[in-house]
């Protein structure tokens, strides 16, 4: 049956009704504190260097703070816990070993088992349809960069730069690259067996061109019943709309569901820096405005194609998960349509998360994983995003304060 009734993200009640007054207050005060740039950029300075000098209790007031608020644990079974939580109100889970950016074959091959264990574990619990995956996690990034920088170089369909800029690889650089090939596949095959997505998610933008022809090489294997594998769309960057219109081409032409996380993005500081600094012209959009349209536009293209495309919205922009819903609406489609998704980030935007599971749409936390030191990057991120008032905290504030007044 479709649920055509209006869908409301400011209902506090069933926002927070995963939380206690204890946790509530919790987030509160963190939340708070997160509102305070000048705190958290000392933060941001401090933390890296005091886990590396093993610092004495530093551990253990990240556990007890901002780890517990946006992370599910320092181990998989650590994550049952929340996993089992959310699954009482209709919420999924997306899993995400939190390692970033360690790099040595050893630790890509253990990087590729632990992936490994989250699908097959993930396969035994009821709420876990996805596990994300960063391919930094498994591949070298200077050969990632190399990669970017030469398919750069050539003109033409994605599939064919790629091709091209294999050739220009050494033969070491060939058979590394191989081998990254083979651990993506391995994965993927896992996915697929086991019936979990697996979720690519979208890095800097000098090395994402590789990411994107090894992801579709995926697609065109793994996708073609139903769609198992998903790259990432960075909508803060002016070039990938066009990038989503393409890919769909080429899954109609090729026969697969091209599957697709849209994001706004993480880096954007990094890369207008970066833009500055190396003097080229910035792939992000000079306004959110312009980031917006795009994401908005990006949306309504996915829903218009839901034939070819499965689509997860992975935002905490309120509008564009009502135009989403109101999209849905429209069309006539069922709240949980199988080829669409809604994701937040554990710990943020429950007002989202909570009111769509309760009208029936398939919605999920995005919930990272892994001992402290290795979610550092993570964490610094989060607090990072929450740290101007007038944004995100401002807002989870407003909604904690709403909540605690009406439980008194
Ligand atoms: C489930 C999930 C998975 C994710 N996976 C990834 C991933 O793989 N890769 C990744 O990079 N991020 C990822 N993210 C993080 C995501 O990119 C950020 O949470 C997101 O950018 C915040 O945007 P928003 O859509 O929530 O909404 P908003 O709060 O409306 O938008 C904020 C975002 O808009 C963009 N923006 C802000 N100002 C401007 C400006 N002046 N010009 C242009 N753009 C601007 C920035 O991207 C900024 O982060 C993921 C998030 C979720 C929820």
């Amino acid at each position: 049956m479709i649920d055509q009734t209006q869908i409301s993200f400011e209902n506090t009640e069933y926002a927070f009704v995963a939380k206690s007054n204890t946790e509530l207050k919790k987030a509160n005060f963190l939340f708070s504190i997160m509102g305070k740039p000048w705190l958290v950029n000392a933060a941001l300075k401090i933390t890296p260097l005091a886990i590396n000098l093993h610092i004495p209790f530093i551990k253990t007031l990240i556990r007890k703070t901002i780890f517990n608020l946006f992370v599910g644990g320092e181990t998989l079974e650590e994550t049952v816990k929340v996993a089992n939580r959310l699954e009482k109100y209709n919420v999924k889970v997306i899993l995400d070993y939190g390692v970033e950016g360690k790099e040595g074959e050893h630790n890509f091959e253990h990087a590729r088992d632990e992936f490994k264990k989250v699908i097959t574990y993930a396969s035994t619990q009821p709420n876990i349809p996805f596990m994300s995956v960063k391919i930094t996690g498994f591949a070298r990034f200077s050969l990632l960069e190399k990669l970017d920088e030469e398919m750069r170089k050539f003109s033409g369909a994605l599939m064919k730069r790629y091709l091209c800029a294999l050739d220009m690889l050494t033969d070491n650089e060939k058979e590394e690259w191989h081998r990254v090939r083979l651990r993506t596949q391995q994965l993927c095959e896992e996915g697929s067996k086991k019936n979990i997505g697996v979720l690519i998610d979208a890095e800097d933008s000098w090395i994402q061109y590789p990411v994107d022809a090894l992801v579709m090489l995926m697609m065109d294997v793994f996708n073609k019943e139903k769609p198992v594998i998903y790259n990432t769309i960075q909508l803060y960057r002016h070039d990938r709309l066009q990038f989503l219109i393409d890919a769909h081409t080429a899954a109609v032409e090729r026969n697969f569901i091209f599957g697709i996380k849209l994001v706004r993005g993480a880096y954007m500081e990094k890369e207008r820096n970066r833009a500055v600094e190396m003097n080229y012209a910035s792939p992000i959009h000079t306004d959110k405005e312009s980031c917006d349209h795009d994401f908005n536009a990006s949306v309504e293209f996915c829903i218009s194609h839901l034939d070819k495309i499965s689509v997860i919205i992975a935002s905490h922009n309120e509008h564009s998960n009502l135009f989403t819903t109101q999209l849905l609406d429209k069309k006539g489609l069922p709240h949980n349509h199988p080829h669409v998704h809604f994701s937040q980030l554990f710990g943020m935007s429950d007002n989202i998360t909570f009111n769509l599971a309760k009208s029936g749409f398939s919605v999920s936390k995005y919930l990272p994983f892994g001992p402290i030191q290795d979610v550092i990057p993570y964490l610094m991120r989060r607090a990072q995003e929450n740290s101007s008032v007038s944004g995100q905290t401002g807002r989870e504030l407003n909604l904690i304060h709403k909540e605690l007044q009406r439980r008194k």
